[in-house]
């Protein structure tokens, strides 16, 4: 379809095999991936300060003529200077060049050119040296400004750029089908390229921008939506009305209205025909897991089997315990399935499972191994999705007849990217913590106060408080655990050496991970050291105080979630962020924790500052790399383009019609380049 635009960049006239190479190494190898080289900026000539009003050492955009050039002046051998006078009959400044000869010969006493550059001087005498000039006679009044390599100067990406739009607009491409275009109000493709590039002002860059942005975000809602179509099941297992009443009257305390309503929204779901796919989204300590067992209590109503999936055994662990409390009352048989039971035990365990004897199975991914057979399984739950490899999602959701699923995840996402990557999904979201939760106050200090925060921390463990000490294992390689062990070593006999210290890292075997665990849940343990490993779910009330080593290296949501392990009982609770490089930015970042404690708001600000790519630390969430359209920013194209994506696909979900064969194109571009990336 895009035919002579697959061609290499270096079939372009002006474009040669020691250009191209420049190229490749942009990741630009055709004339398409060219046209896909967005500019990083533009420069604005439509709006020229005057040289009377605009401020110094800012970059800033000029209009005018040149009045009068002065003499050459060497200034050392080799070294000229040249100089020009240039006014815009607001006030005058002199034009100041080294060295280019030919740049200040080319220069014409009363032609029209912009200038792009930073003033100096005082309000009396003004100059500009070694600014940008361009003849206003011809000139585009907006400059895309790119992303370059060495070798590669803006003019000459320009020219390029214009030799690879004259191909585009050799041939009609438009991979948006015409009622597409029409709906949403877009331009051409080909209008929009030559306008994201060469924009006349900023109102086309504007249709542009919309148009791209637009086409970036449907090709990604198709892709997701097409992924997940390919596996969606059609009937689930019905369920009936029955009341739960006796589970809301059981709890020990009274729901919150967002939790009631979850449950509420799960109940609709399992009596749909088609299998529920809900994800419950809500902050660290917001209760999940009650929702989780009010569903797992509406299937067991039912007749119907419950699994729920933690990522580690240590929660899965501590879901046992909270299901066995909250439903076990109820009459209803929680079982705990992981893999350090032993066989003997696991054999037995599924024996009962498969008998249809435990009504409710939690368990790590042991759980979905092939041997687990289950009796009437009606009901999955996963915990903390996002870090289930993809496999044994796929796995867990061949189980059974077709089981209602429900999500239920501690990290914000903002819902512009729960769109995205759940696609499909349905949201419910837990907006407020259950009553009397007291938010963790938040520190940001520099390493030089790292005593007296020890200090603080030691004040806690005297109250009979317990603490945690995380430090980040970034590489998970052996020199980082080295270092996480030795700095254990150090705290426990030097500053700690009075207190009981234990260590718990992801390198330790899953027993005696649990070991640790455990010792320090029933506090044999006062401080814990540890690596993000406690990060999700664990419960450990007595537990007030948090210190996080090298704070800068996480996310803010990360270290959000890390400090909702306290907090999580009747103490104040405080979290105290380190970090020896308290750069402006830094800190200014660590501060949006001590201000903000709601997971949504702080998970936006994360996308703000570190973009999409980088929010779940990697890419596991599996979005390609968007090159336009900015997700925290797009957030209403984002819903449109969602809503056109699954349109299109339910009248051909397989874009197989000829009008949707650019779209086709699209997202297998989008898709194969995100493989390629990864
Ligand atoms: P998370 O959403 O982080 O998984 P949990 O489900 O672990 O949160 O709940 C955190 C704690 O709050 C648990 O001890 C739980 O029993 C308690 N809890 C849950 N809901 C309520 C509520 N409505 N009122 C009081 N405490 C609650
Ligand atoms: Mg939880």
């Amino acid at each position: 379809m895009i035919g002579e635009l697959a061609r290499p960049v270096k079939y372009l006239t002006g474009v040669g095999p020691k250009r191209s190479e420049l190229y490749e190494r942009m990741d630009v190898h055709t004339v398409y991936d060219l046209l896909y080289h967005f500019p990083r900026y533009y420069i604005d000539m439509n709006e020229p300060q005057t040289i009377r009003d605009a401020p110094l050492n800012e970059t800033v955009v000029l209009k005018g003529r040149i009045v009068r050039k002065l003499p050459e002046a060497p200034i050392r051998r080799g070294l000229s200077v040249y100089k020009a006078v240039f006014t815009d009959d607001t006030a005058d400044l002199t034009i100041v060049i080294y060295n280019a000869g030919f740049v200040f010969k080319s220069l014409e006493v009363g032609h029209e050119y912009y200038l792009v550059g930073k003033l100096s001087g005082n309000m009396i005498r003004r100059e500009i040296s070694s600014p940008q000039i361009y003849p206003v006679r011809d000139t585009d009044p907006v400059q895309p400004v790119y992303r370059l390599t060495e070798g590669l100067t803006q003019k000459q990406l320009r020219m390029n750029m214009h030799s690879a739009l004259e191909a585009l607009d050799g041939f009609v491409y438009e991979p948006l089908p015409a009622d597409v275009m029409r709906e949403n109000g877009l331009c051409s493709l080909s209008y929009a390229m030559q306008n994201v590039h060469f924009p006349v002002d900023m109102h086309t860059l504007e249709l542009a921008k919309n148009r791209l942005v637009f086409d970036e975000l449907l090709t990604l809602a198709m892709g997701m939506l097409m992924m997940k179509s390919r596996s969606r099941e059609k009937a689930g297992c019905v369920m009936k009305n029955e009341s739960v009443d006796e589970y809301y009257e059981a709890l020990p305390f009274e729901l919150t209205k967002g939790q009631r309503n979850a449950i509420e929204d799960c109940i609709k779901d399992m009596q749909q025909e088609h299998p529920m796919n809900r994800l419950i989204q809500g902050d660290v300590g917001s209760g999940k897991t009650a929702v989780a067992a009010g569903a797992a209590y509406f299937a067991y109503k039912n007749g119907f089997q419950t699994a729920l999936m933690a990522p580690t055994e240590i929660l899965a662990g501590q879901h046992y315990e909270t299901l066995n409390a909250f439903l076990e009352p109820l009459g209803v048989k929680v079982v705990l399935l992981t893999g350090s039971l032993t066989q003997k035990k696991k054999e037995k365990v599924k024996e009962g499972i498969a008998a249809g004897e435990y009504a409710v199975v939690v368990g790590t991914h042991a759980l979905v191994q092939k041997s687990t057979e289950f009796d009437r399984l009606g009901l999955v739950i996963t915990d903390e999705q996002h870090r289930f490899g993809v496999e044994q999602r796929a796995m867990l959701a061949g189980k059974g007849d077709n089981p209602h699923k429900l999500v239920m995840s501690a990290t914000p996402i903002p819902r512009t990217l729960a769109l995205m990557i759940y696609g499909d999904l349905d949201i419910s979201v837990l907006k407020e913590l259950p009553k009397g939760r007291q938010p963790v106050e938040t520190y940001a200090v520099t390493g030089k106060l790292r005593e007296r925060a020890f200090g603080f921390v030691k004040q806690h463990l005297d109250e009979g408080r317990q603490g945690y000490i995380v430090c980040p294992m970034i590489e998970e390689s052996d020199s980082d655990l080295q270092d996480v062990k030795s700095y254990a070593k150090q705290l426990s006999e030097g500053f700690f050496k009075d207190y009981r210290v234990g260590l718990l890292h992801g390198k330790l075997a899953p027993d005696k991970k649990e070991k640790v665990m455990k010792k320090f849940k029933e506090h044999e343990i006062d401080l814990l050291v540890s690596t993000t490993v406690v990060e999700v779910g664990v419960d450990v009330p007595n537990a007030a105080i948090m210190l996080i080593e090298n704070a800068d290296r996480f996310g803010l949501s990360q270290l959000h979630q890390l400090r909702g392990r306290v907090g999580r009982g009747q103490y104040k609770s405080s979290c105290i962020l380190v970090t020896d490089n308290p750069t402006d930015e830094v800190v200014q970042r660590l501060k949006i924790l001590s201000k903000c404690h709601d997971g949504f708001e702080i998970s936006q600000e994360d996308l703000k500052l570190r973009g999409p790519g980088d929010f779940f630390g990697s890419r596991q969430h599996g979005l390609p790399k968007l090159k336009i359209a900015d997700m925290s920013q797009d957030m209403d194209v984002l819903v449109r383009a969602q809503g056109t994506a699954k349109e299109i696909l339910s009248r051909d979900p397989e874009l197989a019609a000829g009008e949707n064969s650019g779209l086709k194109e699209l997202v297998e571009r989008l898709f194969e380049q995100n493989v390629s990336n990864d």
